[in-house]
Order: structure tokens, then sequence, then C-alpha cells
């Protein structure tokens, strides 16, 4: 039977979409919903399962989605990822569902994320409360009202676990909110499912920074289980060496993008933006940079191909107009009466494969060169705030929280999502807050059996 043809996607062009932050991604009509659900070949052993992270049943949701039962169809999907809607926009199929797609290899995967975008947004969100008899007595605090802490926070409360979120911004959503553009995340796709996660019982605390206005030690006095889910939301700093007596630090990415997002500092229209990185943080403060009028160029060691960001991210960030250097190095900033001017860098070429298989980057001797720029951006990786949890005697390993406390907080602390893992995909996070609430449920179902 010869495959059809896979439904095209529609989005906005490039030139609609750099002079606002709408969703890029149209969605599907129900038309084009019907015909993509009626490709899908219902396989007896469906490998797109396996590269979904949080294990959904996709044909079971395309199977309910072509009878038209986008209530029944969202409501099982929500059982195992209440960050549907979310996921569905921001996870990198092509590396996951589709890209373990039996058509996959004959071009065409089943545009899975499409339809389960379609499910989520016109599917009804309902209450998913466990029966009286399931419930759990406890009192569970949550540090960090990102993903991860969210999605602990749904598990736990429909098992009707009190629950109280503490969370230092004055918003909830962490980095979801904070750093992922809109055009990618419309805020009130995830509002939506904030609210649906928060009307299963859990409290919010903003403005609460853990150790500066709360104890860890006055947590354990009021609640039974403390869990940390306080992302990875700090930049590892870029300090170089200057033309003038101070050595330079560069700004850091998740504030660029942090501050444009709550419309906090704005840099003056025209501004020269250099950013170094080559993963999705350093495209996302590009791709930002274009849509407030700003130049911005992406400076990254090695080339195009080994880009740690997503192909899809690079290739839009090129259309929108960011400007790329690739096999650069940045050795010194250039400095005039103490402002920026720019980077003195040099060339480098691909080396031998490092231990990680990667190609590692030689540098060229003598092959020094000025890069012109306003303003420097470091995008070079994510690290747990410490300030975070400042007065808490918890001490990171390489940047991150352990797994395992041990000590005087064994057994009463949990930590889960980026803090843990470094930064990753929504999906992974928002699986691993759930994790670690079961992990909390089965522990508190022991000692009130
Ligand atoms: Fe449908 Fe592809 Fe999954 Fe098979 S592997 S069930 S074709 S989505």
């Amino acid at each position: 039977m010869p495959i059809q043809e896979r439904v095209k996607l529609r989005e906005l062009s490039a030139e609609d979409r750099i002079c606002n932050y709408n969703e890029i991604s149209l969605g599907l009509s129900e038309k084009e919903l019907e015909y993509e659900a009626n490709r899908c070949l219902q396989c007896k052993k469906p490998s797109c399962i396996k590269g979904c992270p949080a294990g959904l049943d996709i044909p079971r949701f395309i199977k309910l989605a072509r009878e038209k039962k986008f209530n029944e169809a969202l409501s099982e999907i929500l059982e195992i990822n209440p960050f549907s809607a979310t996921c569905a926009r921001v996870c990198p199929y092509g590396f996951q569902c589709e890209g373990s797609c039996v058509l996959n290899k004959t071009g065409r995967p089943i545009a899975i994320g499409a339809i389960h975008r379609f499910i989520s947004d016109y599917g009804e969100y309902q209450m998913k409360m466990v029966t009286d008899k399931d419930k759990i007595k406890g009192k569970v605090a949550i540090i960090g009202g990102g993903i991860a802490g969210l999605s602990a926070a749904y598990e736990l409360s429909r098992y009707g676990v009190e629950v109280d979120i503490y969370e230092s911004r004055p918003v909830i959503g962490g980095l979801a909110r904070a750093c992922i553009p809109p055009y990618r995340l419309a805020r009130e796709v995830l509002d939506r499912e904030i609210v649906y996660i928060l009307s299963h019982g859990a409290k919010i605390k903003n403005n609460i920074t853990v150790g500066k206005d709360i104890t860890l030690t006055e947590f354990f006095n009021i609640y039974d289980y403390v869990i940390l889910a306080v992302g990875a939301s700090k930049c590892w700093s870029l300090r170089l060496p200057s033309n003038e007596e101070d050595d330079f630090f560069a700004y850091s990415a998740i504030e660029f993008i942090e501050n444009y997002m709550f419309r906090k500092k704005i840099f003056d229209r025209t501004l020269k933006i250099l950013i170094i990185g080559g993963g999705n943080t350093a495209i996302d403060v590009g791709r930002i940079s274009i849509r407030e009028d700003l130049f911005p160029t992406i400076v990254y060691r090695r080339g195009k191909e080994q880009m740690p960001a997503l192909p899809k991210e690079i290739e839009e960030a090129e259309e929108e107009g960011v400007n790329f250097k690739f096999f650069e190095v940045p050795k010194r900033a250039i400095l005039e009466n103490g402002k920026f001017k720019g980077i003195e860098a040099l060339q480098a070429r691909l080396g031998a494969p490092d231990s990680s298989g990667r190609p590692s980057f030689e540098i060229i001797e003598g092959s020094e060169h000025f890069i012109e720029g306003d303003v420097l951006v470091s995008a070079i990786g994510q690290e747990v705030d410490s300030e975070v949890l400042m007065g808490c005697d918890i001490h990171l390993e390489r940047g991150l929280l352990p797994h395992d406390f041990g000590g005087e907080y064994e057994d009463k602390i949990l930590s889960c999502g980026d803090a843990v893992s470094g930064p990753s995909v929504v999906v992974k996070a928002m699986k691993n807050g759930l994790e670690v609430a079961r992990d909390v449920i089965g522990r508190l179902d022991k000692r009130n059996p």
C-alpha cells in the first residue's frame, strides 16, 4: 500500500513572525487532523511509544482522535502528562515519538505532535482526583513552581496530599514561563495547564525564597516531606580578560531572556548582541533579539553540524535573520573606557573526537581578529542557582542537586527536574516530578497504612 504524504504543517512565515511573539506553529484544522490520524497504521508493536519520554499510548490517542473523542483522549493523556498542551508544543518530536514512528524510514512519520496538540487544545480538561479510599494523608512542601514542581504537586494533590508550592518569583511556571519564548509556547496555554493542575488543591506561596525567608528546619516542623524542584536557572558565568585593567563579565542569557519576557530591562534598539554558545538558549537570545530590533550574532566554537541546538531552531533562527559565526573562540573583551566594543576572537577547526565522541576544536594560533558588538551574552550552560538554597546547608555537586541527601535530611527531602539532571526537555522534568511524587505517596502510604 503506498504511504500517503504527511500533512503539511502550517506555520507563520519568517516575515510574519519577526515583528511579534505569536505562536509560529498554527496547528491542524479538523480536516487535517482527520487525514493525519487516518494515516496511522495502528501498529501492533508501536515503536512510537518507545520514543515518548512520558510513555504516552500514542496509537490509542490517535485512534480516539479519529473517532472525534477528544475529551476521552485528553483525559487519558492527562493521567500521565499534566502538561499535555505544553509538551505538544515544545517537545522535539523528530528525536522522540516521530523519530521512532515506523513510517519515519519513509520520511513521512505521523505528525504525532500536531495530533497531540489538537487533542490538548480541543479536549476538555476534567478534574482527576483518586477515589476516597485511595487518598493519602500527609503534607508536602515543594520548593520551585516550575514544570517538575507543578507536576509533583499535581500527582500529590490528586491523592489528597496537602501541598504548598514555594516560589521565589512573583509568578508561577518556572523557566517555562520565564524563558520559553511565547512564539513556541503561548502564555495562555501554559496558564491553562497551571490552572488545571492547581484545581486539584495545591496552594501557591509566591515571593518566598527558601533559606532567606524560611529555613529548611522550619519546613520539617510543618511538612512530612520537602521536594526541591528549583530548576537550573543560573547561567555559567563567562569571564574574559580585556584590553583594559579589569576582566569583563558577559551578561547571562537567562537574565537576558527573563528581562524581555517580563519586560524588565530592555536594551536600546539596533544594538549589536554577541551571543556565545551553540545551544537552544543561545538561539532563543538570538530570536528574541530579532523581535526587539537588535542585531544578534551567535558565536560558536565548532561548526553548524556540531551545534547542540535543535536543527529546526537553527533553521528558523537563520530564516529570521540571526547571524552565525562558526569556529570562533573568544580570546578577550575589547573595551573603550570600560565600555564593551566587541571581542578579539581566534579561529578554530575541528580536531579528534573527545571522550564523548564529539569532535573537539583546535585553536588556530595567530588567527586573532575583531568581532564588533555592544552587548556580550553568555549562553554556555546552566546550573542550579545556589542563592535559591541560601542557608540550607545543601551542597551542589557540579552545579546540580544530588539525588540522595543523606545525613540529617535523610528520607525527608527529595529533589527532581532540571536541578538534578541539568537543563533538559520539558517532558523529562514533568515525568521526573511525577516520579518523585509517587515515591512520596508510597512513603506516606507506608507510614499511614
Ligand atoms: Fe502510528 Fe507510527 Fe505509532 Fe505505528 S509507530 S502506531 S504508524 S504513530
